[in-house]
């Protein structure tokens, strides 16, 4: 019988999620969702020296931000919770039992300090088969010494005893079968006494193996552990229902040159981070995908195909396409390369399919910022500006720097433009154009054109010219959309306003 498939995204609270993080998590979630299965977010947080307060919040807010769904988890709830390892430290508890009790696993006594001078004596030092009758632990030691020491509260470590010379199959759906031999590795502590936690990798398989995870997709730097995870899966005779592997590609740096790291986002000017993180210990701020003003969708999108294509060269894909088109047989095995300038292309799209009382609304605050009162534009007005510049703008954001003249005269007049333009005779031109426009019926841009277009040709001057200095009085610089549309948006009275501020404030060039 098929399995139900059933994912989980499964984040250590140790900071910010990182923005390759985010790309594992939507997979595992288009791929839940293209299977009609489950997705769990699983709260990995057992290493307490590196927890960071309001780590787990962020990752809610971004999988929230961004559209990821969860199915099952610590504010979801579940049939298989709690979704919080440190509130599973019973189950932990009574697994390593499990396996001391069926002699896979061992208790060790070494200190810190008899560990550092087995290493210093062996270079190589690795805690297995060919040491660990070296060292202190309960295969070493007498039963009576092992059971005194336990009584007396010394701390000790529960490892997995890992026979060697076995040769261990991975079969990863991305990258095919990997075998290694077992004498490679090392007998893993799996428990601490002295926080009463059990290590990431027992956690990990007992709650994908209680959770009923089927497949385990995760960044390529967890394939190292997947050995060690099913030797675990085998020594609790779980061999059989042992989720499947996925280990997607490393994020690279956008030179392709290393992984991707979050000095490459400090240097380069685009975040590594989907939400703005500000760190409760330093106070530092590093920037996030959110306040830069991209859209969700945009980064979905952009994410998707780091390490995953459709087939064809489709780029503009929703989540509900990405669901439906998504596949293992698809995701490369060699590093993506973080090609952040594609991450303002996407923007640019998905800005595009923002319909415009939405992009309205979402501009007035930028407005409000740059000084703009509301209350002096209709939503019409607004929303008509927009249209006519948004596609030269890859964020909300830019916007301002396309249609500020529709809400501000110009502050000033750019200086090589005045230079090409504004000649000896161009303010008594204007002062003519003034009185073209005031004997206008009609002042839409459909009307208006052929008319001074007409004055224009009649008078033998040049087009050009003349058309570029209205433009510079008008907008404080030669471009912006159709001239005629602008001053049709802004009105009669504004324009000759403009230009009459022009004639006056902008010395000729000699
Ligand atoms: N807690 C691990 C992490 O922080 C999970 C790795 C896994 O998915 O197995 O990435």
């Amino acid at each position: 019988m098929e399995r139900k498939v059933r994912v989980r995204f499964a984040p250590s609270p140790t900071g910010p999620l990182h923005i390759g993080g985010v790309r594992t998590a939507l997979y595992n979630f288009l791929f839940a969702r293209q299977h009609g299965g489950d997705m769990i977010l699983r709260i990995e947080d057992t290493d307490s020296n590196r927890f960071v307060p309001g780590a787990e919040d962020y990752i809610n807010e971004a999988l929230a931000w961004l559209g990821i769904g969860i199915d099952e988890g610590v504010r979801e709830g579940g049939a298989y919770g709690p979704y919080k390892q440190s509130e599973r430290r019973d189950i932990y508890r009574e697994h390593v039992k499990l396996l001391l009790d069926a002699g896979k696993a061992y208790i060790a006594f070494d200190t810190p300090a008899e560990l550092e001078k087995a290493r210093a004596e062996h270079p190589n030092f690795q805690y297995d088969a060919t040491t660990r009758m070296q060292m202190r632990n309960s295969l070493s030691l007498p039963s009576e010494e092992v059971e005194r020491l336990i009584s007396e509260g010394t701390p000790y470590v529960v490892r997995f005893l890992i026979e060697p010379g076995r040769d261990v199959e991975v079969n990863d759906l991305i990258r095919g079968k990997v075998t290694i031999n077992s004498s490679i590795l090392d007998d893993k502590v799996l428990y601490k006494s002295a926080d009463d936690l059990p290590t990431y990798h027992l956690a990990n398989i007992v709650d994908d193996h209680l959770m009923e995870v089927s497949h385990v997709i995760r960044g390529e730097e967890w394939l190292p552990s997947a050995p060690l995870h099913v030797l675990l899966y085998e020594a609790f005779g779980w061999a059989d229902t042992r989720p499947d592997f996925v280990h997607l590609p490393l994020l690279l740096k956008p030179d392709g040159k290393g992984k991707l790291s979050k000095r490459d986002g400090d240097r380069l000017g685009f975040p590594v981070f989907p939400l703005e993180w500000h760190d409760p210990k330093s106070g530092e701020i590093s920037s996030g995908y959110r306040e830069k003003g991209y859209l969700p969708e945009a980064v979905i999108n952009f994410l998707a195909l780091l390490g995953w294509n459709p087939g064809d060269d489709t780029e503009i894909m929703d989540m509900q396409q990405l669901i439906d088109k998504f596949s293992l047989e698809h995701c490369s095995r060699s590093g993506a390369r973080f090609a952040f300038e594609k991450g303002k292309w996407f923007n640019h799209e998905y800005l595009m399919k923002v319909p415009v009382d939405e992009l309205t609304n979402m501009f007035k605050p930028v407005l409000e910022a740059n000084g703009v009162m509301l209350s002096a534009y209709s939503d019409e007005y607004i929303s008509r500006a927009i249209d006519m510049v948004k596609s030269r703008a890859n964020f909300v954001n830019d916007l301002w720097d396309q249609a500020r003249f529709f809400f501000k005269e110009p502050d000033g007049y750019a200086e090589k433009d005045i230079k090409k333009r504004w000649k000896e005779g161009t303010p008594e031109i204007m002062e003519e154009l003034i009185g073209v426009l005031e004997s206008l019926d009609d002042f839409s841009s459909s009307a208006a054109e052929p008319v001074v277009l007409g004055w224009i040709a009649n008078k033998g001057y040049h087009l050009g010219n003349v058309m570029n200095a209205f433009r510079l009085a008008v907008v404080g610089e030669c471009k912006g959309p159709h001239m005629f549309d602008i001053t049709e948006l802004i009105g009669r009275p504004e324009t000759i306003k403009r230009l009459r501020k022009a004639i006056i404030e902008i010395a000729p060039a000699e």
